[in-house]
């Protein structure tokens, strides 16, 4: 395991090398990824990320950990694509609030070249304009609409691999995990930068885990994002009688996903509800350094904590947010 003593990048890891690092004593595990963590971040520091719903439920896709999945009885409310002026707006708040990138979400199995996709267009060249990472989550896409979105400014895409090759169709059927590749091939392509990585807690073994992280951290180029979520169990779908997901769980493979892939942000995301101030400092101990935020206090369609109360965290862990560079 070289990165611990060099900064070099890998994308060699084997399922063998992942698990040993995985499954080292926790203890040991958090220094090696803090010490990586040292080398390539500036340490105490956080990028906030304001996550918005910009077309909120209806989806015709069978994700099984989603509320927005209209085949599931959630009691989501749908809400159709939002005018640009509001969407404006908010950027406006969350940049003044202090986050640096905004991340426009819609329910969408897949981008249609319709009126809608031109108005998400617009709604992009609008927020880079002013001045902030400007990022979307919207289902598949043609390389022909990844240059759109780049043409329109988009920083960075969103389109997270959820779990391992092997496990991902116990957890979703109406698309493959070849897709899934596809589509952040035609983002890379394209030259947007990529925000990719996965859920735990949805069943899968801690193999599964090694798996994705084998498969993320051995891309040709490392997703200059990583998510990390804790699944949140939403009442409806198949995965909500699942148990919580332990933190030190979130621990170890966050720590994990900063040895694999020392350069990216890893973003410490769905899950932190349920977590106290104590469990996301060892979180960031062990190298996460992003967050989610958002004014309706949910991700998506999830809770998140209250801005207020993660600014309190931060004062308290004496973190600083990420300016912009
Ligand atoms: S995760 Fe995305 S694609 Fe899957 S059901 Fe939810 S909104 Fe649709």
């Amino acid at each position: 395991m070289k990165n611990k003593e060099s900064k070099e990048i890998r994308h060699d890891w084997s399922a063998m090398e992942v698990q040993h690092i995985y499954n080292q004593p926790v203890l040991e595990l958090v220094y090696q990824a803090a010490q990586v963590h040292r080398m390539w971040h500036e340490p105490g520091t956080v990028q906030l990320c304001t996550l918005l719903s910009i077309k909120t439920g209806g989806c015709p896709e069978d994700c099984a950990y989603c509320g927005q999945a209209a085949r599931y009885h959630t009691g989501i409310q749908v809400k159709a694509l939002m005018d640009k002026e509001a969407v404006l707006d908010c950027a406006r708040r969350a940049q003044a609030a202090g986050s640096t990138r905004f991340c426009m979400a819609a329910a969408w199995r897949e981008v249609r070249d319709n009126a809608d996709f031109d108005r998400v267009l617009e709604m992009v060249k609008g927020v880079h304009e002013l001045g902030l990472e400007v990022c979307c989550t919207l289902g598949m896409l043609t390389e022909r609409q990844a240059n759109r979105l780049q043409q329109a400014g988009l920083f960075a895409y969103n389109h997270n691999l959820d779990s391992s090759e092997a496990y991902y169709e116990q957890i979703i059927q109406t698309r493959s995990y070849d897709q899934r590749l596809e589509t952040l091939g035609h983002v890379r392509q394209a030259g947007i930068l990529v925000c990719c990585g996965g859920i735990i807690g949805l069943g899968e073994t801690i193999e599964d885990r090694i798996h994705m992280l084998c498969t993320l951290s051995n891309l040709p180029e490392h997703p200059e994002s990583v998510p990390i979520n804790a699944l949140a169990r939403v009442p409806g779908t198949p995965l909500a009688d699942l148990p919580r997901v332990d933190t030190w769980e979130m621990v170890r493979m966050i720590a994990t996903a900063r040895l694999l892939m020392p350069q990216s942000m890893i973003r410490l995301s769905a899950g932190r509800s349920e977590m106290n101030t104590l469990e996301q400092a060892w979180c960031f101990m062990a190298g996460a350094n992003a967050v989610f935020t958002s004014e309706s206090e949910t991700l998506l369609v999830t809770p998140n904590p209250k801005l207020e109360e993660d600014r309190m965290m931060f004062e308290k862990l004496g973190l600083k947010l990420l300016k912009k560079p």
